[in-house]
């Protein structure tokens, strides 16, 4: 078999989880297989690395800041190289380049435009096992590039996909996906399957597993993957193409403590103007979650959204400066707020389910200040403090 592994900076933090790593490898190849392996940057080093350039520029040029992040992936493939030819067996380290991975020109958060793996696959017919660093390509004038943060799952998938392999693994600190995060929820149960839309919604709502781009791009090639555990059980997730038929309706419950509603009060009742709040947002490359807007009362009405906390200073900014434009009485925001999530495929088939999140929620005299949904999802913004009460009571409606 083809195999494409990922393992992560938590998987390869010191020099002796490095070398249990390449007998993971090691064992692998000689069971038969031929081996490809996607690295992360040891541990918390691009976080160490992003401070470094911080503490010589404000805001570090990004082509640079690419030089000096890829460096983190490089060491990873060095030693692990050393590691796995310490056991005997021959490997070939690689950096993004020449493995083939071109990119657009957007340091820190490059395209993959092409893949050309004609290297890696002429190594791994020379019986080698092929090492490549994640989370780095080559522009088309010859820089490198980075595929954003935690791209190393980016790299896997497309790889995977590029070779054709029969099985692509990432490796990581946890034993899979879970129904929900078990360190709020200790009854939360391992998925032995889920569908790419799922993952995708689940990232969305809070719960971060794999790079969002990662998972996009195994759907949209259809690149099926498990997500595993480095050093506990085997066993793990499929990520993969889930019919409708087979889903549950509620698979799995998550929280989003890291949210703010912005809310402008008082806007004018007229056409146009959420379109010039929302694009004004959107140029400024700010994401809007929960969007909510009351019914007008004498041709004037209120709006809220939800943005990502860090992101609340640079909102209310621009949001100021609308409020003005508009002849909006005033913005207000609340950092105190939580989303909870269910999400699930086989909710398109059962009427309903919104019913009983509200019912759980309301038994619980938890108030529900947003809601919004989508074909697999439904999330309400609730106070922070009952964040964590809400999303016990969703899973054990709906999980257990
Ligand atoms: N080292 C990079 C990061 O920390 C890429 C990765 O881990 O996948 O974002
Ligand atoms: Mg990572």
């Amino acid at each position: 078999m083809l195999i494409v592994q990922k393992y992560g900076g938590s998987s390869l933090a010191t020099t002796e989880k490095i070398r249990f790593v390449a007998e993971k490898i090691v064992a692998r190849k000689q069971a038969g297989n031929q081996l490809i392996v996607i690295v992360s940057a040891m541990g918390k080093t691009t976080d160490s690395l992003i401070n470094l350039a911080k503490e010589i520029h404000s805001s570090p040029p990004d082509r640079e800041m690419d030089l000096l992040l890829s460096t983190g992936e490089l060491v990873s493939v060095a030693l692990l190289c050393m590691a796995v030819e310490n056991l005997g067996e021959s490997a070939e380290g690689m950096t993004g380049y020449f493995a083939g991975i071109q990119t657009d020109n957007f340091h820190t958060k490059a395209c993959i435009q092409q893949i050309e793996p004609s290297r890696v696959i002429k190594e791994l017919n020379n019986g080698n096992i092929v090492i490549i660093a994640g989370f780095q390509g080559i522009s088309s004038e010859n820089t490198i590039t980075t595929l954003g943060r935690g791209g190393s799952d980016l790299t896997a998938i497309a790889i995977a996909s590029a070779v054709k392999a029969d099985l692509c693994e990432t490796y990581t600190d946890v034993e899979g996906i879970f129904t929900a995060d078990p360190k709020i929820v200790p009854e939360a149960k391992l998925i032995p399957e889920i569908s790419y839309n799922e993952l995708l919604e689940m990232a969305s709502t809070g719960a971060k597993v794999m790079q969002s781009r990662a998972v996009e791009f195994a759907k949209r090639y259809d690149v099926p993957f498990a997500v595993k555990s480095t050093f506990g059980k085997e066993g793990g997730t499929m990520v993969k193409e889930i019919s409708l038929k087979e889903g549950a309706d509620v698979s799995s419950v998550s929280l989003d403590e890291k949210q703010a509603k912005i809310t402008i009060l008082k806007v004018p009742d007229t056409p146009g103007i959420a379109a010039k709040i929302f694009s004004a947002l959107g140029k400024e490359n700010i994401n809007v979650d929960v969007i909510v807007q009351n019914i007008s009362k004498e041709n004037f009405t209120d709006i809220s959204f939800t943005v990502n906390i860090v992101e609340v200073e640079k909102t209310m900014k621009i949001a100021k400066a609308i409020t003005k434009e508009l002849n909006a009485a005033e913005v207000i925001h609340d950092t105190e707020i939580a989303k909870v999530s269910i999400i699930g495929i086989g909710m398109m088939n059962h009427p309903g389910v919104a019913g009983r999140m509200f019912e759980t929620l309301a038994k619980e005299n938890i108030n529900i200040k947003m809601i919004s949904t989508s074909e697999i999802k439904i999330s309400c913004v609730v106070s922070k403090s009952d964040g964590t009460k809400a999303l016990k009571s969703l899973h054990k409606e709906f999980i257990q």
